[in-house]
């Protein structure tokens, strides 16, 4: 259990995309062929809980999932490709801080989703 454990930490970690269970599941399973969906989970919920990762919701019910990460950034989600770029806005950030203030809070977390299509398209 803790070697399976080990297994999917390093899946996780070595994960540079935002993949779902179903997704991490069958990287370790290649590592590892034992390891069922139920352990996937279990662990996923363990480091959560731990503060080691964060769960991210993309607005199609999947909850996907990445390594947390001191330095803050957000994401853009492609709807149509399902592509998710990180980004960090120092403008955003600031505007968010001063909407808290205005309404008479401290910011102390957010999370942001820009759902995206490329505004390029059919002129290539
Ligand atoms: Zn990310």
């Amino acid at each position: 259990m803790t070697e399976q454990r080990r297994v999917i930490a390093r899946v996780i970690s070595e994960s540079a995309d935002h993949p779902d269970v179903t997704e991490l599941h069958r990287r370790s399973v290649e590592l590892d062929a034992n390891i069922s969906v139920a352990t996937v989970y279990r662990t996923l919920r363990l480091f959560e809980d731990a503060g080691l990762l964060d769960r991210l919701d993309f607005g199609d019910g999947r909850a996907r999932y990445e390594e947390a990460s001191d330095e803050h950034h957000d994401h853009l989600i492609d709807v149509e490709s399902g592509t998710v770029i990180e980004f960090h806005n120092e403008e955003i950030e600031a505007l968010q801080d001063l909407v808290a203030e205005k309404l008479g809070y401290k910011l102390v977390g957010h999370r942001l989703e820009l759902y995206a299509v490329r505004s390029d398209k059919g002129s290539k």
